[in-house]
């Protein structure tokens, strides 16, 4: 079972726009890397196999800015993202970006990275950006393992017949240590969420058979403890036993997972809330740049608040919140997945609207935040974030059955009325493609956040009003997770389906 975190992987990272996978993901393999290297990268290059989403869009999401970004220990909201590639080569980092086959390419966000550094350290790994900024790191130096950015990580390769007393030393510290054999030596590796002692360190530097000491830390919050239930059903039992709301459910989740405090987890929430607000203001206010669509958040706004809309209402407003959020997005302005880049209008648009609309609370805001995100952790644990392997029913349907389960923690709703609200969006959006225009995440992808930012308080009050949902919120996952894996590839994140290839769609001009 996948270990999920709704601050890690659900609601959050804070980002930098377009795409979660493309920026958020590369940004924290680009860590990563750097850390295995060990010390300061003087030549990288990268590979993307050319059948891949990643070929497609991997300059004009910003995934090169963002890789670079990592290598150089900045953070993807560091103010000098745009010129990272200036940064790079004003410290002596020369990049190579190349479309090539490669053996290890088994996802459409697979990247081949050999990086060089200053004091002849050299890596090759193979990572995948794996959907909401997840990544997984699936082999160094040919040694096949799995890295996810969650824990501190040791890799200590030793000669053949060297591997017992640094397996003994490693134990000590990670007692599930494994141990994986290469042609002509040993990649011993531990993780754990605790960072390893300098005495460890120095130990294992003195083993007489050491090749290569390399660690990582973690690139988001370690995870200590284990899950507090395995599925939404067993959710769904526990919160009706202690009387519990889905937020109050996700919260004890979390504070599980993490080791941290509700004080903690409510403020880290608030962290993100105050960047999704921030994103919406900046799309109604400033008009952001993006590449091919113009800013209409504010007109749509404005004319919903001087009646010039047919209905109007909070649906309305809620939807020019939405587009604004996500014209700060796709202008690479700072948002917070949501759970992910392509989706990140949805959830900001829910939480202003119940805020500035329905006058709910901060506070309860930040809950009804951890309501969504124990929806998003449902979908996460069963299937996937990423587009290119499920379509947008996992991005933006996702985010609208989050928005879903959101309102009705925001209306006083149990936790299993939250879910039923939830599986009610997904059932609508099942099925829903990719088909991201010029490779490029604005069409359709705002409008389609509008729609499902109005559609989650429709989803809300149809069960709070007595709508049955008819097929609980794990089974309908499934069902979307097993709909998606039946989509053609040209229609998952490849720019090579649906509106992408309609005639008026390829002919707009894109600015640069
Ligand atoms: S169409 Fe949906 S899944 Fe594809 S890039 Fe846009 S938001 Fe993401």
């Amino acid at each position: 079972m996948k270990r999920v975190s709704i601050l890690n992987h659900v609601i959050g990272p804070i980002m930098r726009g377009p795409s979660s996978s493309h920026t958020a993901g590369p940004h924290r393999i680009g860590r990563i890397a750097r850390d295995l290297l060990g010390e300061k990268p003087l030549r990288a290059d990268f590979f993307f196999h050319p059948s891949s989403s990643l070929a497609v869009c991997y300059h004009d999401q910003g995934s090169d800015l963002a890789f670079v970004t990592g290598l150089l220990e900045r953070e993807l909201t560091d103010g000098a993202f745009h010129v990272m590639f200036d940064e790079a080569r004003a410290e002596g980092l020369e990049l190579s970006f190349s479309l090539e086959p490669f053996d290890e390419a088994d996802h459409p966000n697979s990247a081949l990275i050999r990086l060089g550094g200053t004091g002849g350290a050299s890596v090759t790994l193979h990572a995948r950006s794996v959907g909401g900024g997840s990544i997984e790191i699936a082999s160094v130096d040919g040694f096949p393992l799995c890295l996810v950015g969650d824990s501190h990580e040791l890799l200590v390769e030793v000669e053949k017949g060297f591997e017992a007393a640094a397996l003994e030393r490693l134990t000590a510290w990670d007692a599930k240590a494994e141990r994986i054999e290469g042609a002509t030596s040993t990649l011993l590796h531990g993780s754990s969420c605790r960072e390893p002692g300098e005495s460890l360190l120095e130990s294992l530097r003195k083993d007489p058979g050491l090749r290569n000491l390399r660690r990582a830390r973690p690139v988001m919050h370690p995870l200590c403890g284990d899950p507090l239930f395995a599925d939404t059903a067993e959710l769904l039992a526990l919160a009706d036993g202690e009387g519990w709301s889905l937020a109050e459910a996700a919260l004890a989740y979390e504070g599980r997972l993490l080791g941290l405090s509700r004080e903690e987890l409510m403020q880290a929430m608030d962290r993100r809330l105050a960047v999704m607000i921030e994103s919406v203001r900046q799309g109604l206010e400033e008009r952001p740049a993006m590449r091919l669509l113009e800013p209409t958040a504010a007109k749509l706004f404005a004319a919903e608040r001087g009646g010039k809309t047919f209905l109007g209402g909070p649906h309305v407003r809620a939807a020019a919140r939405a587009l604004a959020a996500m014209h700060a997005n796709g202008g690479s302005a700072v948002v917070c997945a949501a759970p992910t880049g392509g989706s990140a209008g949805v959830i900001p648009a829910v939480a202003t609207t119940l805020m500035e609309d329905l006058g709910l609370s901060r506070e309860a805001t930040v809950k009804a935040l951890w309501a969504a995100g124990a929806v998003g952790l449902a979908l996460d644990r069963r299937s996937t974030f990423a587009a290119e392997v499920c379509g947008c029913q996992v991005e933006i349907g996702a985010a609208g059955a989050m928005g879903a389960a959101a309102v009705v923690e925001a209306a006083g709703g149990s936790a299993s009325q939250a879910c039923d609200a939830a599986a009610t969006v997904f059932q609508n959006v099942m099925g829903s493609v990719c088909d991201l225009v010029q490779g490029i995440v604005e069409i359709p992808c705002h409008s389609r956040n509008a729609a499902l930012a109005s559609q989650a308080f429709l989803c809300a009050d149809m069960i709070l009003g007595g709508y049955e949902n008819p097929v609980p919120l794990d089974e309908t996952i499934d069902a979307v997770d097993s709909t998606g894996r039946m989509l053609p590839e040209e229609l998952r994140c490849t720019a090579r389906g649906g509106l992408a290839l309609c005639p008026s769609a390829r002919a707009m001009r894109r600015r640069p």
